[in-house]
């Protein structure tokens, strides 16, 4: 947990971010912000100063999971320069691309717009002092990937799969990217998410609908730490869509996220 300086530049980008967690999916709508947004507001609420950068393009989830659809950060001054100041919802600091698109409008974005605009995140922010800036990047492997490790250290990466077939081998796509030598960040470990299904009235039954073991056997095959499990719960789904991250409130899915924050956090 050393302190964050740019590989690039003598300037050291975000002085007083410790550590730089990339939440990354090789397919798309596995839960990868899902877990972003609820591993945030667990590091929170464990005491951690936390932020979030949502920088998947094409679905950024953010301000829908923290409830700020119709809110903009503000702009202010810092030494003559124009700094983005982050909205702050549930303890955690938050910018998302998503603010810099209209909601009912499809923006094309071209890489190098995108890229650009993760660069703004990340040095034109005003993040203060955080334990942990959490990127929740786009799914599969893009420019914006490559901007973020060319941009800042990233301490390590977390890899969100379901534990289908399909997931998996995309999600083994995005694990072999991070290990690159000219990528070089360390897996931090996989989190298997949707791995099984409890009915409330069969509290000891798992029911492994998108089949059993995937997450490990990536895990073992990669030889990376399988960090957690998260069941499908029909709450974590209705709290991603109204605005209040499903770890908030107590149950069987909050222990599953603050499992997986207090994992990462050793
Ligand atoms: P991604 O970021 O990978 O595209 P999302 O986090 O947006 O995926 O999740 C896709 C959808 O699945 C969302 O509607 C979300 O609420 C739901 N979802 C994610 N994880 C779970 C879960 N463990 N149980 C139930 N619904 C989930």
């Amino acid at each position: 947990t050393s302190n964050v300086t740019t590989t690039r530049d003598s300037a050291p980008l975000l002085p007083n971010v410790k550590n730089i967690i990339a939440v990354a999916s090789g397919k798309g709508g596995v839960g990868k912000s899902t877990v972003a947004a609820n591993l945030a507001v667990s590091l929170s609420k464990e005491g951690a100063k936390v932020g979030i950068i949502d920088a998947d393009i094409y679905g950024p989830s953010v301000p829908t999971m923290f409830n700020c659809e119709h809110e903009q950060p503000s702009v202010k001054q810092v030494n003559g320069k124009n700094v983005i100041v982050p909205l702050e919802q549930y303890g955690v600091k938050l910018i998302s691309i998503g603010f810099l698109t209209p909601a009912d409008n499809a923006v094309i974005w071209r890489g190098p717009m995108a890229s650009s605009a993760l660069k703004q995140f990340i040095a034109d922010t005003d993040w203060g002092e955080l334990d942990y800036l959490i990127i929740d990047l786009p799914p599969g492997t893009s420019d914006i990937h490559l901007t973020l490790v060319q941009t800042v250290p990233v301490t390590g990466a977390v890899i969100v799969t379901t534990p289908q077939k399909v997931a998996l081998a995309d999600a083994q796509k995005g694990l072999a990217m991070f290990k690159q030598p000219q990528i070089n960040v360390p897996v931090l470990g996989i989190v298997e998410n949707m791995a099984y299904f409890t009915p409330e009235e069969l509290p000891n039954n798992k029911y492994y609908l998108f089949g059993e073991g995937g997450g490990l056997n990536l895990s073992e095959k990669f030889d990376v730490p399988l960090l957690g499990q998260i069941p499908i719960v029909q709450s974590i789904r209705e709290s991603g869509d109204n605005g209040y991250p499903a770890v908030m409130k107590e149950g069987i899915t909050q222990k599953a996220f603050t499992d997986l924050a207090e994992t990462l956090a050793r």
